[in-house]
C-alpha cells in the first residue's frame, strides 16, 4: 500500500493509456534500481474510491477472521488503547480510503492506482507500489508476511520490512539514479509522509491507530536504510526474506536485528485452568516493544513511555471473556532487560494502573507488589527479577495461583476488606484446580488468524 500522503486533490481525469505506459516504464526502472528482474508482465488498472473501499474491506476480512478481529478490539479496550465499543473497522476503512493513492494486490498480482491521484504524484506512487510487485514476484510477500502468524508483533515487523523497503526504493527512485538512500545520512521519513493534521480521518482516529498505521512506513524505512548501509546494497538486503525480523523491537533497533538478538519465548501461566468454564480465551499473543510503548503512552509522558518500552525484552498476554456477562480478564507477563529495568517498570505501571482505574479500594503497595480492588474485581502487579505479571479483573486467589505456577514465592498477605464482597467472584466454586464438570483442564486452541 502506498504511504499516506497529506493532500487529496479532486479526481484526475483518467488518462488510461498514458497511465498504463507509465506503469510499465516505472516497473522497468525499479527493476534496475532495486536489482530484481521482472519475472512476469504487470497487471494494472485505475480504480475508483468505491472500488478501493470494497477491496480494502474484503482484504481486511480475509486477513483476520471475525474471532480474531473481535479479540483484537477487546484486547485494545482492555489495555486502554481504545475507548469501549469504538467503531474500529469503520474507522480503519475510512482512514485507509482517505489515505490511499495506489495499492498492489498480491492475490491477483495486480497494481491499482486511485483515479484521484494527480499525474505529478503518479510515478512516485508507482515506484512504491511496483517495489511490492517486484518483491512479490520473487518472495511471495503475502505468504511471507502471514508466516509470522499467530504472532502479532512479528507480523507487524514483517509489514515494516515490506512498507519500509518500498519507501526506501521510492526514495532511490526520487533521487533519479544520483545515489540512493544508502548514501544519505539518517533519514527523517516524515518529509515523505505529509502532515497527519491535514488528513481529516487520520487526525480524528485514536493515537494508537495513527501510530500503528504509520509504523510500517516510518520505522520500516529507517530499518531498511540501516540494513542497506550495513550490507552491499539491495541484493544483499533481500536476505531479510530468508531471515525475517522476529519482533518490532528489531525494527525499532535495527542493530538488534543485525546482531540476531531475538526475544525469548514466554510461557504464560495457565489461567484457563483456574477459571470457571464460562470464561473463554479470546487470544494469546505478543505486544512487542511497539505495543508496550503504545500502552505506556496512553497514560504516561511520551519520553518516559519510549524509554521504558526500550527496556522491553519479551512479553505474552492472554485475554479472556466471560461468555455469560461479557466481562473480560487480562493476564500480561513482561520481561524487562534487567532487574533494575523491571523495578522502574513496576513504578511506572503502578502509576498507569492508578490512572486507568479511578475507583480504587483496598490498595496495597509493597516494593514489588501492587494491588487494589475496583467496584467489580481486582487488579494486580508484581515483579520478581526481570519479570512482571499483571492481572486485570481477577481475584487475589487467581493471581496467587498464576505466580505459584511461575515458581514465585508467596506474595504478601492480602488485607481483609469486609466492604468488598465481589473480591472472590472469579474463584472456582470448589477449591481444586479442576474446571467444574471436566476431568481435565480444557486447553483452548490458539486463534491463529490476524
Ligand atoms: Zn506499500
Amino acid at each position: 500500500m502506498a504511504p499516506p500522503t497529506a493532500s487529496m486533490p479532486p479526481p484526475a481525469s483518467a488518462q488510461s493509456a498514458e497511465f498504463l505506459q507509465a506503469a510499465d516504464e516505472v516497473m522497468a526502472e525499479m527493476s534496475k534500481l532495486i536489482s530484481l528482474p521482472i519475472l512476469s508482465p504487470l497487471k494494472k488498472s485505475l480504480r475508483s474510491r468505491e472500488e478501493i473501499r470494497a477491496y480494502l474491506l474484503k482484504k481486511m476480512k480475509e486477513d483476520k477472521d471475525a474471532d480474531k478481529r473481535y479479540a483484537d478490539q477487546k484486547t485494545m479496550e482492555k489495555f486502554g488503547l481504545l475507548p469501549k465499543d469504538y467503531p474500529l473497522e469503520q474507522t480503519l476503512v475510512k482512514v485507509l480510503t482517505e489515505q490511499i493513492a495506489g495499492l498492489y494486490d498480491p492475490d491477483s498480482q495486480e497494481f491499482f492506482i486511485a483515479d484521484w491521484t494527480t499525474p505529478a504524484d503518479e510515478r512516485t506512487v508507482m515506484s512504491h507500489e511496483l517495489t511490492h510487485a517486484l518483491q512479490d514476484q520473487h518472495f511471495h510477500i503475502d505468504k511471507w508476511s502471514d508466516a509470522a502468524k499467530p504472532n502479532d508483533d512479528a507480523e507487524l515487523a514483517r509489514d515494516a520490512v515490506l512498507e519500509g523497503s518500498a519507501m526506501a526504493a521510492m526514495v532511490d527512485y526520487q533521487l533519479g539514479g544520483k545515489g540512493g538512500i544508502r548514501d544519505l545520512g539518517d533519514f527523517d521519513p516524515s518529509i515523505l509522509m505529509g502532515d497527519v493534521d491535514s488528513s481529516p480521518e487520520l487526525s480524528k482516529a485514536p493515537k494508537v491507530l495513527q501510530d500503528e498505521l504509520l509504523f510500517p512506513y516510518l520505522a520500516g524505512i529507517r530499518f531498511t536504510q540501516h540494513v542497506l548501509k550495513a550490507s552491499s546494497g539491495w541484493p544483499d538486503f533481500y536476505k531479510v526474506f530468508a531471515r525475517p525480523p522476529a519482533s518490532t523491537q528489531q525494527i525499532m533497533h535495527p542493530e538488534l536485528y543485525l546482531q540476531d538478538v531475538e526475544p525469548p519465548k514466554i510461557k504464560l501461566p495457565d489461567a484457563k485452568r483456574s477459571l470457571p468454564a464460562e470464561w473463554k480465551k479470546l487470544d494469546e499473543n505478543n505486544m512487542g516493544e511497539f505495543g508496550l510503548q503504545e500502552i505506556l503512552k496512553q497514560y504516561l509522558a511520551k519520553d518516559r513511555a519510549t524509554q521504558m518500552a526500550a527496556s522491553w525484552s519479551a512479553d505474552r498476554y492472554a485475554m479472556f471473556e466471560n461468555q455469560k456477562d461479557k466481562r473480560t480478564l487480562l493476564v500480561f507477563q513482561i520481561r524487562l532487560a534487567s532487574d533494575a529495568a523491571a523495578a522502574r517498570f513496576f513504578g511506572a505501571y503502578s502509576e498507569l494502573l492508578e490512572l486507568k482505574y479511578d475507583q480504587r479500594t483496598n490498595l496495597m503497595r509493597r516494593p514489588n507488589f501492587f494491588s487494589f480492588d475496583t467496584p467489580q474485581d481486582g487488579v494486580f502487579l508484581r515483579c520478581i527479577g526481570p519479570d512482571c505479571l499483571i492481572l486485570e479483573s481477577g481475584s487475589r486467589t487467581l493471581f496467587d495461583r498464576l505466580t505459584a505456577e511461575m515458581g514465585w514465592p508467596a506474595g504478601p498477605a492480602a488485607p481483609i476488606n469486609p466492604n468488598a464482597p465481589h473480591v472472590h467472584e472469579t474463584l472456582l466454586r470448589s477449591p481444586s484446580y479442576a474446571v467444574p464438570g471436566a476431568g481435565l483442564p480444557t486447553r483452548p486452541t490458539a486463534l491463529s488468524a490476524r
